[in-house]
């Protein structure tokens, strides 16, 4: 677990990433390696901000003189995006390009049939860039959702049967909680999150033979696109992968 502030009491840098918990971000050792491959001197740390308080931290890190911030949960539906610019007081999304891209990376090729679990912020964001992006898809969640988006389908049960890809996008993981996948078929399990040890979906996945991988992808991808946007400047994306912790 990585060192992290809580947010009244941050000293100042330059960049964040915030969110709750937050100990297990790999976010800013791979910031730091495409800092110090494109020869920058700026500064990316971990701060904890809970569910709720994202209007009041951020104004706070403004104030600091923080430059950019990457979110995550359960802050997304709150920040509006998970990159902000505190200079320019705007905010994108990454997830979705990044997410693609590293279905891509993995082998996985539009038409598919994709089933998604989960409708937290993430979720919300990859469930309409799939489908533009021409995939067949399905959501779950554990709770109701209005969710309004063009030729979804919703399913009451997480069966895997008739799936080539199903995607953890609920933050079951971070407390190590398992879901309640019936797994049948084959495919690609996809887990969002991303630690060291494989995570109770990526345990179940494989025991059903499952091809299964972890959200480090998408994680340098997303970070590749903030970077990007921030500075203005194409980072090395070779040196962000090899500062991923193995
Ligand atoms: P949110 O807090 O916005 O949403 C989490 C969702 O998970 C909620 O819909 C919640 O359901 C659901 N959930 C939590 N626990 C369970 C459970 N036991 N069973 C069923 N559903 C559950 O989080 P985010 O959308 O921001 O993040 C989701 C995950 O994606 C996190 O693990 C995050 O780390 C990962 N992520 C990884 C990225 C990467 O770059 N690799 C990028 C973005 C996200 P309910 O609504 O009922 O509470």
């Amino acid at each position: 677990m990585g060192e992290f502030f809580e947010w009244r009491e941050t000293p100042a840098a330059d960049f964040a990433v915030v969110g709750d918990p937050i100990a297990q971000s790999w976010s800013p050792q791979i910031h730091s390696a495409a800092y110090r491959a494109a020869g920058l001197d700026y500064r990316y740390v971990s701060i904890r901000v809970p569910g709720g308080e994202f209007s009041l931290a951020s104004r706070h890190l403004k104030g600091l003189g923080y430059r950019g911030l990457n979110v995550t949960a359960p802050l997304k539906m709150e920040a509006g995006g998970n990159t902000l610019d505190l200079f320019r007081d705007k905010v994108i999304s990454t997830d979705e390009a990044g997410f693609l891209a590293a279905l891509n990376h993995h082998g996985v090729v539009p038409r598919g049939r994709v089933l998604v679990l989960g409708a937290g912020g993430t979720a919300r964001v990859l469930l309409p860039a799939l489908t533009k992006a021409g995939y067949r898809v399905s959501v779950w969640s554990r709770r109701r959702h209005e969710l309004d988006i063009p030729r979804l389908d919703t399913v009451s049960e997480p069966n895997s049967g008739g799936f080539d890809v199903i995607v953890n996008a609920t933050s079951a993981s971070l407390s190590g909680e398992e879901l309640p996948v019936k797994w049948e078929g084959e495919g690609l399990a996809m887990e969002l999150s991303y630690s060291l040890e494989l995570t109770p979906f990526m345990k179940a996945a494989i025991d059903a033979g499952w091809r299964a991988v972890d959200g480090r992808e998408m994680l340098v991808q997303q970070a590749a696109l903030s970077f990007e946007w921030w500075l203005g400047v194409v980072p090395d994306i070779k040196a962000m992968r090899r500062a991923l912790p193995v």
